[in-house]
Order: structure tokens, then sequence, then C-alpha cells
């Protein structure tokens, strides 16, 4: 429980630069998790949520709807949700939080502007809904930090509700009676995400080659509405996958242009944002000539399945007093963790294998794992765990990229440890590694991407270095400018795949 100040005298709409000048009286903050949402309250209330990628979370609005649920994706979060973030929450949170937190004061403070709701009218018709979740780092106290700001920012009672990130569907939420938080929910939701990212990563491959600028993002905003149309309207999603890859297919691309392929890693909401988090590092890439290779939303799940299984089998051996011969509970969670594992792999490939994404492989997750315990003790969850060291072993061995950036926000425990102290080993035992670890303090944009430049002209050296050793043969298919065509060939830079993969094989 941490100590803060009742900002009693406060009232919406004062100026939050003002806030040390109202008289303030000391009392111990205490979290009320009591809150009630009634099927009475659900009739009228609007659910708000948001902070993935801005294609996810339009279709994540379009698949609950399906479901019958009133859910409003809030903004991209910006320099305003960073700074309100800062001037309502408590000190020394990590730069995720200001942006998630600030992010929704600043959405109902529009909604104050625009709609002219009182403060009680915003509380009574809205509320916010996120993951939450346990652990070692700061996302264990989102939830009170919402809550903490939202009081500040004259919003107290304002409803947050949580499902555990770690748990899944498989929790139970007894006290959150209208929240539909059901098996159903959980699938629907995971099917928007799964779609979403196979949608960006293959916005990625196609953007930095494509001939007119901005077909790639026309052609994904129809994708985006075919989907959301086959959600709304229950209709098969392979089909409507498969609808899409005839439209990506008309965007005009020149694959054969030699440019740095950069794997950006890291904390995992700072290296997904797509906006001023991060200072729209993945578009800033692209103008800088650069091929981004994003982690999707769907690596992350994967991880919390494997951590769930991991520490199941390490409890297993564990004698309970009492405990059966045959631990019913115990198979009951493997056979649930194996479930889910081979649902979110069964939906991923039928719905790539429709849109057209092949060279994409789900991250093996016991592999990284066995990559990166000679420098990170596994057993250690929080942040991205394992994933960090290992998706940077990963890359220098398999020569996946010309350059890995790994985003650290600032404040953040676990990728601050792992990018500032046990990557500086990695990358001195893999030469081969063109690692930079970058810090987004929302605060320093001017040194983030004069450091992001430096990195990248190594990379563009080395990407023209790879290309320029190959034989460029006499006749060039066509199929090789169509997003299709994926061949794997042990290069890094996208052209230099294609020209090895059709190279005339020597003797
Ligand atoms: S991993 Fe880091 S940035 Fe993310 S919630 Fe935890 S402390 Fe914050």
């Amino acid at each position: 429980m941490s100590a803060s100040f009742s900002c009693n005298a406060f009232k919406p709409g004062n100026n939050p630069d003002n806030l040390h000048f109202i008289r303030q009286e000391k009392s111990q903050w205490r979290d009320h998790t009591d809150y009630t949402f009634t099927p009475d309250e659900k009739a009228e209330a609007t659910i708000l949520f948001g902070g993935l990628t801005l294609l996810q979370d339009k279709l994540i609005a379009s698949a609950l709807h399906s479901l019958g649920e009133r859910y409003v994706a809030i903004p991209n979060p910006d320099f305003e949700s960073f700074r309100l973030g800062k001037a309502f929450g408590n000190r020394g949170q990590c730069n995720p939080t200001y942006f998630n937190v600030g992010n929704l004061i600043k959405h109902l403070q529009t909604l104050q502007k625009e709609k002219g709701l009182s403060s009680e009218e915003i509380i009574k018709k809205y509320l916010f809904v996120t993951a939450g979740g346990c652990g070692p780092c700061r996302f264990g106290m989102y939830i009170t930090e919402y809550r903490k700001a939202l009081r500040d920012a004259g919003f107290e009672g304002f409803r947050i509700m949580s499902f555990e990130h770690n748990k899944g569907i498989f929790q139970a939420l007894g006290d959150q009676s209208a929240i539909n938080f059901s098996p159903t929910f959980f699938i629907t939701l995971a099917k928007a995400v799964i779609i979403g990212d196979i949608i960006n990563l293959l916005g990625y491959k196609m953007r930095p080659y494509e001939l007119e600028k901005g077909a790639t993002d026309k052609a994904i905003e129809q994708c985006r509405e075919i989907i959301s149309k086959a959600f709304i309207h229950k209709k098969n999603l392979i089909k409507a996958m498969y609808k899409c890859r005839k439209v990506l297919k008309t965007v005009a691309l020149n694959r054969l242009r030699p440019k740095p392929k950069v794997m950006i890693i890291g904390e995992f909401w700072a290296a997904m944002t797509e906006g001023d988090g991060n200072y729209n590092l993945h578009r800033f890439l692209e103008e800088e000539g650069a091929e981004c290779i994003p982690q999707p939303l769907i690596n992350r799940l994967m991880l919390s399945i494997w951590e769930a299984e991991f520490t199941l089998n390490q409890t297993l051996d564990i004698e309970k007093p009492g405990q059966k011969k045959i631990d019913f509970s115990n198979l009951k969670n493997k056979l649930l963790v194996n479930a889910a594992k081979v649902a979110l792999k069964t939906h991923f490939t039928l719905y790539s294998k429709a849109i057209g994404l092949y060279d994409f492989t789900l991250p093996d997750i016991q592999k990284l794992a066995d990559l990166s315990k000679a420098y990170y003790p596994i057993e250690s969850s929080g942040g991205e765990g394992h994933m960090e060291v290992a998706h940077l072993i990963e890359s220098a061995k398999e020569n996946l990229a010309h350059l890995v950036i790994s985003v650290k926000p600032f404040g953040c425990m676990p990728s601050s440890c792992v990018s500032d102290g046990i990557q500086s080993l990695v990358a001195g035992r893999f030469p081969s590694a063109n690692f930079l670890a970058i810090e987004t303090s929302g605060e320093g944009a001017a040194n983030f991407y004069s450091r992001v430049q430096m990195a990248l002209f190594k990379a563009k050296q080395a990407a023209k270095e790879e290309f320029e050793s190959l034989d460029m043969p006499a006749f060039i298919p066509p199929k090789v400018h169509c997003y299709l065509y994926q061949p794997k060939t042990g290069k890094a830079g996208s052209a230099a795949n294609i020209v090895q993969s059709i190279a005339p094989k020597r003797l």
C-alpha cells in the first residue's frame, strides 16, 4: 500500500500543473476494490479499453460487438497522455504506466469537454477494462495506479475492471458479474488479436517496398473492414482472410531494393505501441529506409502459456499434505494449458495460410529458454522474461536481422537489467550482433532518433554488402515482387533472400 495525498479540494477541470498550490490533507491511500457492475448498469454503460496496436484495438471492438458487448477503443496514448500520467500518477512509475494511465484520464477529460458530461455521469456511464497481473514488475500495480490517478484527476470511483493476463480464460470473476469474461469472450478476443498480428506482420513486410506511398496502409484498412464485417455478421474468418489476400495482392511492390532488417524487441508495450510511447519507432525506421520485424502479441501469449506450464511442472514434484495419488487438479490444469497452446497455434496457422503469411513461425518458447538459460535465470518471470535475451541470441545465430533494437522504457525494472546488464554480455559473446538498447523516457526524442540513426547506418552498410555479394540473375521472375513469395535462404535482408532463391545454383 503506498502513501499518497488525498486532494479533497481538487475539482475536475483544474489545471494539473497547479496541483501543488491546492491545500492537501495527508491521509493513507486505500484502494477500494468493491466496485460493482450490475446488469442494469451494463445496459447504459460503455466499456473502454485500448493499448494494443491500432488495428488490433479496432478489430477487438468489432469482435466483441458480435457478442453484444459495447466496447470502445480509446485512441493511442500520446505525449499529452504521458504528461497527465505524470501529473496524477505516483512518482517512480515506469514509462508505459504513465502513458496508459494518463491516456485514460485524457480520454475522460475529452468526454467532459466534447460531450459536456459531468464527472458523475462519466463514472456512471463508462468503465475501463484492462489486463492486470502479478509478478515482480509494476504490471501488478497497474490497476491500483489507475484508480489512484483517476481519483486525483477528479474521477474517484471510476470502475477499472481487469482480467489477469496469466490466467486468461481459466479465471473466475464472481464479483464482476455483468462483465462477460467467459471462455467465448476470450476466444473471440484471441481471434481478433491473432488476425491483427498477422495483418500487421504483412504490413511491415510490404510497406517498405511499396511503389505508391500509402498503398499498403490503404489495403490494410480495406482488410480491417472485411474482417470487422466478418466478425459483426458472424461470417467465416478464414474466408474473410482469403478475401484480404486478394486485396493485398493489388499493392505493387519492388522487393529488390536492399534494406536493413531491424528486429524490435524489448518491453512488450514499448516495443509494440505505434505512437509517442516509443517515439513512433516503427514508422521512423521505415522512413529511414528500414524494414521492421515487430514482436507480435501472440509471442507474449505463448510466453504466458509457457510460464504457466513451467510453474505447473515445477510444482508437480512437491508433495502436498493429504494429496491423492493422482492429483486431478494438476491434470486438469495441464490439459487446459495444452488446449490453449493448440488453439492459439491452430488459429494462427489457419488464418496466416488463408491470407498468405508463410514465412513466420510461432516462437518455440522452450527453444528460446534453452538458448538463453546460460545468461538469464529462466525461472525469473516479469517483463519479457527470458525472451529479450533469447531473441538477440537467435538473431545473431540464425542471421535474422541487420540490427536488433531493444526498447527499454524509462523506469522499467526487468527491461533495464536485461538491456543494460545481460545483453552487454550477449553482445560481447556474439560480436556479429548489431545491438542497440534504447530508452523511451517520453522526453528525449532527439537523442533517441540520433542513436537509432547511428546504429542504422551500420545496418544499412551490412544490408548493401550482403545484397551486392550475390550474383543478380539475368531473368527476374515477376512473382518475386508479390508479397506471397516468401523464400527463406538464410540471408537477413528480404531482397538478398529473394535474389539468393532465384540465383542459378552453382555446381
Ligand atoms: S515490464 Fe517494465 S515497463 Fe512493463 S509494466 Fe513491468 S516495469 Fe513497467
